[in-house]
Parts: C-alpha cells; structure tokens; sequence
C-alpha cells in the first residue's frame, strides 16, 4: 500500500532503523548527507537505494525543507554511488517513488538506482 506523504515523519519506518543501524543493509556507499545500500527485492540487475540522513518523509518534504546543503549534498552522495558502481558509462535509471500515485511503500525519502542492463519503456504499471 503507498503511504500518506502528508503525515508526520514516523521514527519507526524501516529506512530510519537501517539508519540507526538497528536493521542490517548490503551498504555501498555512506557519508555525512546519505547511506546508500541494495536493494532487498531488486529489481534489475543493480537496484541500489539512496536516502538522506535528515528525516524526510518524501521528495516533497525534502525539496520544502530541506537545507541547501542537504539537497546539495544528497544530490551528489548520488553521483558518486553511480560513479563508483561504474554505472556512468553505461548509464542507468533514476527513480523517486514519491506518494500515492507514485506507490511509495516507505515513508522516508529514497532514490532507486537501476542498472546493468538496458532499459526500454519509460513507465510500467
Ligand atoms: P518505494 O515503492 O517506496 O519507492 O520503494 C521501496 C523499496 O524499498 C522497495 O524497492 C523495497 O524492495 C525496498 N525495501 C523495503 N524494505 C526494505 C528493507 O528492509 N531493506 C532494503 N534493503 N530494502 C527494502
């Protein structure tokens, strides 16, 4: 079931305990402004996910209020995962999942990396 991106950030969700290391993660890359780990259910050959340290609850809640560096730092955080996994030659596929029509299922902002293989239809159901 999507969430409702407009209730208050929930301290319990599942990225926020990966976060706090309480839940364990395939981590691929960590600094001051993001964590990125694998995905549990990939979805393409590489399907890594990007979340901001801060607690946001979805990319609308990030770009309202989050500082600019923050978005500064979260937005290259995510070029580097790429760059490192090598992805940037052969390229690969963004993905922000962000409220109900979007069917976002974790209420804590997160940036799907996809990769490693040639992708074609630009949105499937
Ligand atoms: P959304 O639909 O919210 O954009 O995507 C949520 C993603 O989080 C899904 O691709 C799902 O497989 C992934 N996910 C859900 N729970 C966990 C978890 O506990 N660990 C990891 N690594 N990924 C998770």
């Amino acid at each position: 079931m999507p969430i409702d991106p407009r209730l208050p950030y929930d301290e319990n969700n599942i990225f926020a305990k990966i976060l706090r290391g309480e839940i364990p993660c395939k981590k691929v890359y960590e600094d001051d402004h993001a964590l990125a780990f694998h995905d549990i259910n990939p979805q393409a050959p590489v399907h890594v996910l990007v979340i901001p340290k801060g607690a946001y609850v979805s990319w609308d809640d990030f770009t309202l209020k989050a500082s600019d560096g923050e978005i500064a730092g979260f937005t290259r955080a995510i070029g580097t995962v790429t760059r490192e996994l090598e992805l940037d030659q052969p390229g690969y596929r963004l993905m922000v999942n962000m409220g109900g029509h979007g069917h976002q299922e974790v209420p804590h902002l997160h940036v799907h990396i996809f990769g490693g293989r040639q992708f074609r239809v630009m949105i499937g159901d």
